[in-house]
Parts: structure tokens; sequence; C-alpha cells
């Protein structure tokens, strides 16, 4: 049984980066293009298969090139994935052979096999100075090397494919012949005249067998595909694959065995859930940023306000919201480092028992697997509860908030710090659309559950859904019988002033479970 780790599993051509990125992306005698993601990001599950297909595509092309991955949601990761100046997920980076630097990382995207492909090469292509030494020579063959070439090299064969300057399959077919002894593939472009014309090649590609033995022969692939190429250049006699040595995978791995399942009544709100939430927020979400400045500054101080002053926390974790919010405060002008930001919540000065959970414990937002649910999950909860809190604070007269202030701080905190950064388009582009209709408390509250169950329907059968929870519109008939109503024409429709009952019960501090709390 293979074993996972994060969205990958051992058995796949993939590299873990986990516990020794620097080692392998750095002075390595091969190139790496990796592919830093994290398990709870709807957008990276989407992405993996297409991962997955590139690295089975190019898993010939070790040792020049190894694709290799990092879940930055494993806590253990998240100090390289911020040196590594990963900011939203999926990232990925080229590291050329050699790379001496975390920065010299070269981002890559473009989300089909086909243009990944396209790019290892560009990119290899740009190492003419030091490329990886496993790497065949990629650039077009001159005259006087075709005609010395078996004097200058022990190969049986010599394949030569002819093509337009822009096609890259003479390349792809070089790097997918790189583990075989006994030929090499060089490509000849179009311009090239003196050579088109010495061969009379008319279309393209076309592509000419060279023997030691001095014959020459066109190669007949049946089509021109790269595949038929390779299989065939690869059954020729004397052919056969090298005994080149390959990183595997390392992975430190989930035993899925060995997690705890904690039992949660999903018509409860779990605290184990809304702590979860902020410590991976500001621990861990916040840390990929090592300075933090003006507008990205100014939306985590809003958001620390907005949950020091509506969360309903544990004693020791109000006081500490309360002095990360006061420090804060005072240097939204200035630039503030994570190193000091973090000592601030981890109370390094001990003035006062203060404390926030160092651990994602999640209970009602635990997934069947590790990488379904848990932070995204416990984001929406949080906020939820702070529409729903600052209403009833009002209600109370206690406070006097302003009716889009918990939302305007979700907005920020999505914009400049959710990881996943298709995620955060989507949501400030309902922001845009829609947020400023808001102009009371509860039409926050209601707001914020409308766009809630337009993404529950938008993600509904999506690779990054739970198969034991699906997406469902909220509150159930099961939660709230009498929150939906179906018409005649069976169409369900909300009870509006039913929901919001709802809502207010449901994120109400009466119905905060404090079960598995560490
Ligand atoms: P979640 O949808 O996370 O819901 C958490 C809990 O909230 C549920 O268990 C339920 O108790 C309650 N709940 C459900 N619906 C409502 C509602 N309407 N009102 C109030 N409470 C409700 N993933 C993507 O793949 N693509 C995206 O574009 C995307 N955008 C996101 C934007 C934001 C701002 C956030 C926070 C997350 C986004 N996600 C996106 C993640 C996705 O919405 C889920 O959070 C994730 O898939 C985990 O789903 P879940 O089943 O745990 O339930």
């Amino acid at each position: 049984v293979p074993v996972q780790a994060g969205l990958y599993s051992a058995d796949e051509p993939l590299v873990s980066l986990a516990g020794s990125a620097r080692s392998l992306l750095l002075g390595s005698s091969s190139s790496w293009l990796a592919e830093f993601y994290a398990s709870w990001c709807g957008h990276c599950r989407n992405f993996k298969e297409t991962w997955s297909a590139l690295a089975r595509d190019v898993q010939d092309w070790r040792p020049a090139v190894y694709l290799c991955v990092l879940d930055c949601a494993e806590e253990s990761n998240s100090e390289t994935c911020s040196e590594f100046g990963i900011t939203g997920y999926p990232s990925m980076k080229f590291f050329k052979a050699f790379a001496e630097k975390t920065s010299d990382g070269v981002r890559v995207s473009g989300y089909t096999v086909d243009s990944l492909r396209k790019q290892i090469i560009d990119r290899l292509e740009e190492q003419k100075e030091s490329p990886p030494p496993a790497c065949p020579p990629l650039e077009p063959i001159s005259t006087p090397e075709l005609d010395q070439f078996f004097e200058n090299n022990s190969e049986e064969y010599l394949a030569v494919i002819f093509e337009e300057n822009k096609m890259y399959m003479g390349r792809e077919v070089a790097l997918d012949m790189l583990q075989f002894e006994g030929i090499s593939v060089r490509r000849v472009v179009k311009d090239q005249t003196d050579l088109i014309e010495k061969f009379k090649v008319s279309s393209f590609p076309t592509g000419f067998l060279f023997s030691k033995n001095g014959s020459v022969s066109r190669i007949d692939p049946g089509e021109e595909t790269r595949s038929s190429y390779t299989n065939l250049l690869r059954s020729l006699p004397g052919v056969k694959r090298a005994n080149h040595r390959l990183i595997g995978w390392s992975e430190k791995t989930h035993d899925d065995e060995n997690t705890v399942i904690r039992k949660a009544d999903n018509s409860k709100v779990y605290m184990a859930d809304l702590e979860s939430a902020l410590h991976y927020s500001l621990r861990v979400e916040v840390g990929r940023f090592h300075v933090l400045e003006g507008e990205r500054l100014k939306a985590l101080s809003n958001f620390v306000n907005v949950v020091r002053k509506y969360l309903p926390a544990r004693p020791y974790l109000r006081t500490l919201l309360n002095s990360l919010y006061v420090w804060l405060r005072a240097r939204t002008r200035t630039k503030v480092l994570f190193d000091d930001f973090e000592d601030v919540l981890n109370n390094k000065n001990m003035d006062q028992k203060a404390v926030l959970s160092s651990e994602e414990n999640y209970v009602g937002c635990q997934g069947s697997k590790p990488e379904f649910r848990g932070f995204p999950c416990s984001l929406w909860t949080l906020f939820h509860m702070l529409t729903v809190q600052a209403s009833e604070m009002a209600t109370q007269r206690t406070v006097k908030p302003a009716p889009r202030e918990v939302l305007s701080a979700m907005r920020g905190y999505v914009k400049y710090f959710f990881g996943c950064r298709e995620c955060a388009e989507h949501f400030e582009r309902m922001a845009q659309e829609s947020l400023r209709t808001v102009r009371t408390l509860d039409e926050a509250i209601k707001w914020l559950w409308e766009r809630h169950n337009r993404v529950n329907k938008r993600l509904a059968g999506a690779a990054s859904e739970d198969p034991d929870f699906p997406k469902v519109q909220w509150p159930t008939p099961e939660l709230c019988p009498l929150c939906q109503v179906k018409t005649e024409s069976e169409l369900v429709t909300w009870d509006d002033p039913n929901v919001m009952h709802f809502m207010k019960t449901h994120f109400s501090k009466d119905n905060i479970a404090d079960a598995y709390l560490v």
C-alpha cells in the first residue's frame, strides 16, 4: 500500500522535500521543479492530477531534472516554505542546477502538463553556463558537430530530429532517452538551411538515424510524435537503460491509522476549531511574511481586533489577543518583523498569563483524512461566529460595531494572508460585488451565510470535497427543520427569519463546546 504523504503517495516519481528542501534544492547537480502546496487547499487538490501526470511524463528526465513537492500545511514545513518565499498555493518554482540561494527559484506558472513540460525545457536551456551534468545537449547540432560525431562520441547511434524552431519534440525525445545508453538525440532546426538542404528535408518533423558503421536512414516511427520516436529509439539493438542512481521518496508520513478520531456533533461549534483557526492563521499563514507593513499589516491588525472584540474566547486567550492588538496598533505605520510579532504571540515577556494553543486540533472540522477540511473549515466557522457575536453584543448594548467591521476584517485577512490564492480571488470578487450593500449587523450575518452557501454550491462534487462531509446548502433540514421551505414547484427556498434565528442560536456562546480542548 503506498504511503500517503500530504496529497501525493510514495509510488509516484516525485521527491518529497520534507526535512531536506535546502540540501536537495541548493547546490544540486540536478535541476528541480518544486510544487509547494497546502493539503487543505482545494485548488491544490484539483491540481494534483496534473502534477502527478507531469511527474510520470518526465520521470525519465531524472536525474537532469526532478519533480518534487512540499506540503506547506504541514507545520514542520512551514518555516521552509517561508524561507523559500512561498506566499500562496500552489506555487511552483524551478531551481537550476547548482542554485545557491533559496531566492534562486524561478516562478513557473501554467496548469497543463504540456505547458509545464515546455517550461522545464526552456529553463534547462537557459543554464548554458552550468547545466545539470546529466542533461543531454538541447541546442541544435551544428554541421561540424554532426560531421565529427562518431569521432568524438562512443555512442552506437545518433538520432537527429529536424523540426521547426518552435517545436519541442526533438528536445523532449533527447530527454526521454537520457537514461539510455548507446544513443544520443539531437535536433536540427528549420533555419539551419545547409543541413536541411543536404538531407533534402521538406516536412517537419523528420528524423534521421546515423550509425557508427556509417549508415544513415530515415526514421519511420509510424507517426511523428514524441512517444513514437522514443519507443522506436528505445527498441534499437544495443540501446539499453543505464543504471542511473535516482533520489527517491523520503517523506515524513501521515499514518492514517494513528490519527485520533474526535467525535463531533454537527449541531455544535467547537472551541478547539476556533482556536485552531487562530493558531494556524496567526502562526502559519501570517508567518509566511517575514516583514509585515502597509495594507497587509493593517489587515492583520483589523483581524486581531475583531477576534479580540467578538470571540467569546477563554480568558488567557482573550488576554493574549488584547495585548497582541495593543502591540500591533502601536506599530501600524511602521514595519513589523514576524519574529517580533511571534514573540508577542508566544507571550515571551510573560507579564501575565496569556496563551494561544500551538497546535491544530480540529473537532467539528476534522476531515476523514488529514488533507480534508481543517483550516478553511475553521476559518469559515470563526468568521460566522464573529458576525453573529458582533450583532449579539450590539443587542446587549455592550458595543456598537460598524455593520461591515467583521466582514471587512475577513476580506482583508483573506486578501492578504489566505494561502489558497484562488479562493481568495473568488472571495474578493464576491466582496467587490456586494459587500457595500450590507447596512446592518444582521445583514452581515446573512451576507456571509449566503456567500458561504454559494461557495458550497460551486464546490459540490469537486476534488476538495470530503466524501464523508459532502457540500450541502446549509443549514440542512436535519439541523434546522424550519429553515428550508419547499414551494409547490418543489423548489427549496429559505425562510429568512428562521435562518437568522438558527444562525444566532448555532453561533451563540452557549452552543460552543469545549470538548478536546488542550
Ligand atoms: P466548510 O465549507 O469549510 O464549512 C465549515 C462549516 O461551516 C461546516 O461544517 C458547517 O458547519 C458550516 N457551514 C456550512 N455552510 C455554511 C453557511 N452557508 N453558513 C454558515 N455556516 C456554514 N475551496 C475551494 O476549493 N475553492 C474556493 O474558491 C474556495 N474559496 C474559499 C473562500 C473562503 C473565504 C474560505 C474560508 C474557504 C474557501 N474554500 C474554497 C474552502 C472551502 O470553502 C471549504 O472551507 C473546504 O473545502 C472545507 O469544507 P468543509 O466541508 O469542511 O466545510
